[in-house]
């Protein structure tokens, strides 16, 4: 059986995502399917906070979270180390903890080194982290949202851009959007309360959320019929 366990760092996971997911994405989901399936579910939790249902915003960042795992493992990325270095417990874009971008005015993003003895160990650590870099009592949830969408279209442009041309630097703006995107997903939870790492465990603690098989077995009628 596979499990997500709460104290389970980041890349554990993403290591869970690949034993339970990685069989039937390979076979069956092309890289925009999967990012078909990470929209859908990030859209859906937007409609969570529009709608004030926050059980409906947490399973669906969650779901979300797992598909943006899914697009990490496809194209070999190690997301864990990615946000460690585009977050090292500071704001990416202005470099400072808290982040002062708004109140600075801050237009340029500066270039910023890592410390790895502050590296967050779990999953639940990075939340934290996140929690410091950007308070959540400074924007409201909708603000929260609105940021995870855009950070899903970066995604998106992304990947078409990357796999139109196949550079360098498009696979490094990859590496940079997909952990923007997973910033904000902690962000959502920060604002939400939700802790990240304990509604992992709850819904991933035997193999497929679904279907419960190892690896999953869910048919593509299941999956676009699933409710959530
Ligand atoms: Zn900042
Ligand atoms: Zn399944």
């Amino acid at each position: 059986m596979a499990k997500f366990n709460k104290n389970g760092t980041i890349e554990d996971f993403q290591g869970f995502i690949e034993s339970v997911f990685g069989l039937p994405d390979d076979r069956f989901y092309s890289i925009w399917d999967l990012l078909t399936q990470q929209q859908r579910f990030t859209m859906r939790a937007l409609k969570g906070i529009r709608k004030g249902d926050a059980d409906k915003t947490k399973i669906n960042l969650l779901i979300s979270f797992s598909w943006l795992m899914s697009i990490a493992n496809r194209m070999h990325i190690n997301l864990e180390d990615e946000i460690w270095k585009r977050f090292p417990y500071i704001c990416s874009y202005c470099g400072k903890l808290p982040c002062v971008c708004k109140a600075a005015k801050t237009d340029k993003r500066v270039v910023i080194r890592t410390e790895d003895s502050i590296r967050p160990h779990s999953l639940a650590d990075f939340q934290k982290m996140f929690a410091e870099i950007y308070p959540s009592k400074r924007r409201t949830h909708a603000e929260a949202g609105v940021h995870l969408a855009e950070e899903m279209g970066e995604v998106s442009e992304a990947i078409h851009n990357y796999l139109g041309q196949h550079q360098e630097k498009q696979f490094s703006s990859l590496k940079s959007e997909l952990s923007d995107f997973a910033s904000c997903v902690f962000g959502v939870a920060n604002s939400l309360k939700i802790d990240l790492a304990k509604e992992l465990a709850a819904t991933y603690s035997n193999n497929c959320h679904a279907c419960h098989q190892l690896p999953c077995k869910c048919v593509f009628s299941e999956v676009v019929a699933f409710k959530s």
